[in-house]
């Protein structure tokens, strides 16, 4: 039987769908090999924290119950972790669910959103789900471009994202930039400000975007356990704001979003300092090996405050992307094809997943030609 498709909000069709990063398995089941590493998904290498997964195994037997509905216990250790009081802290599915519930919250048909291009993609579909108009700046210098970004913003602009660090491209604005950045949004705006990568990032004039939430400005900080936690199978991180808005984002959360296994493996990992800086010294190791090789072979990179890399292949991405593939390397290629089509981006791994990357980096630049035309203007999103 073929039925005729169902009529579908007009929004459904604007959304590009979010492609995640191949799985393993089936890298390796379709080039019929094994040993393959996947260097796509920003995810932590070394894995969680034993105490995360002894938290997990300890909460199992409990799964035929639904989670507790408030996050109450993690939600008191997340406030002494952050050092702010509980009601300014709302836990999500992800980090996601957080940015998906600010766009719920806060966009009505004909407002708009304004984040900067390349950047997380959920900004601009959270936005069309809500019928909302999302406004992409193109980054200059790899950075998001503030004064362009003011510039489309106006007073029907609800929400205005920074990825700070910002993916893929691992740069970050300073403390003073935010708070600057603050002074200039309409009072009618709210600074989504997401810092999945935070835990990675050691600049010193990195923002402490805290401050701007105890002085109740209009700012919602959100982070993740799927990163330097290494929880993100999970699916679990949270947002930090002033009461109100954490009580508004409330209205639009379904009950029992964060299930019981994440609840308890994300507050087992609060308490293991070990598992944190261990990670930090692998990312760090690692930024400094694949720095090296970079400038050995005069590839140009963006120094990034993440745990990925932004690094231009000279070539067209996409194919060095097949390449490395072919070779049982993932990384990304993608996004952001439309303005840097030379550029891909590579999680930092463990050294002998670093090793294994630029062996195949190596053998996908020497298997194809230099290639540097943009295939599209910067910015012209397709
Ligand atoms: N923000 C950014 C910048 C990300 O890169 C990601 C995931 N890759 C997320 C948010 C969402 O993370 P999660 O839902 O796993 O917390």
């Amino acid at each position: 039987m073929t039925a005729r498709p169902l009529p579908t909000r007009d929004a459904i069709h604007r959304i590009r769908p979010y492609r995640p990063g191949k799985p393993l398995q089936e890298v390796e089941r379709e080039l019929g090999i094994t040993g393959a590493v996947k260097l796509a998904s920003n995810e932590n290498p070394l894995g969680p924290s034993p105490a995360a997964l002894a938290a997990m195994r300890a909460a199992a037997p409990e799964v035929a119950f639904y989670p507790e509905d408030t996050c109450h216990t993690l939600k008191r250790a997340l406030a002494a972790h952050v050092d702010l009081p509980e009601e300014c802290l709302f836990l999500g599915n992800g980090s996601d669910e957080v940015l998906h519930s600010a766009a719920l919250t806060y966009l009505n048909p004909g407002d708009n959103t304004v984040m900067a291009v390349p950047s997380f993609v959920m900004y601009e579909t959270d936005t069309l789900v809500a019928d909302a108009e999302p406004r992409q700046v193109p980054v200059r210098d790899f950075l998001h471009d503030l004064p362009a970004m003011l510039d489309r913003t106006d007073e029907r602009t609800r929400l205005f994202f920074v990825c700070n660090p910002n993916n893929p491209t691992g740069t970050y604005l300073s403390h003073s930039d935010i708070a600057d950045l603050l002074d200039r949004l309409p009072d009618t705006c709210l600074l989504v400000f997401d810092e999945a990568y935070y835990e990675y990032a050691d600049a010193p004039d990195y923002p402490c975007a805290l401050d701007f939430v105890r002085q109740g400005r209009s700012i919602l900080v959100t982070r993740t356990f799927s990163k330097i936690y290494a929880l993100a199978g999970l699916r679990i991180g949270y947002g930090m704001a002033r009461p109100d808005i954490i009580q508004a984002l409330q209205q639009t959360r379904p009950p029992f979003n964060v299930n019981s296994l994440a609840q308890a493996a994300a507050e087992a990992s609060l308490a293991d300092d070990t598992q944190v800086t261990r990670s930090r010294e692998c990312n760090q190791a690692a930024k400094t090996y694949l720095s090296e090789a970079f400038q050995e072979r005069g590839v140009a990179f963006v120094p990034t405050q993440a745990n990925f890399m932004f690094v231009d292949t000279a070539r067209d991405a996409r194919r060095v992307g097949e390449e490395m593939l072919r070779r049982g390397v993932v990384i990304r290629v993608g996004d952001w094809i439309f303005a840097y089509p030379t550029y891909l981006r590579v999680t930092l791994g463990t050294p002998a997943q670093n090793r294994r990357f630029i062996e195949a980096f190596d053998a996908a630049r020497s298997a194809l030609p230099q290639w540097r035309e943009p295939s599209v203007a910067a910015g012209t999103a397709a």
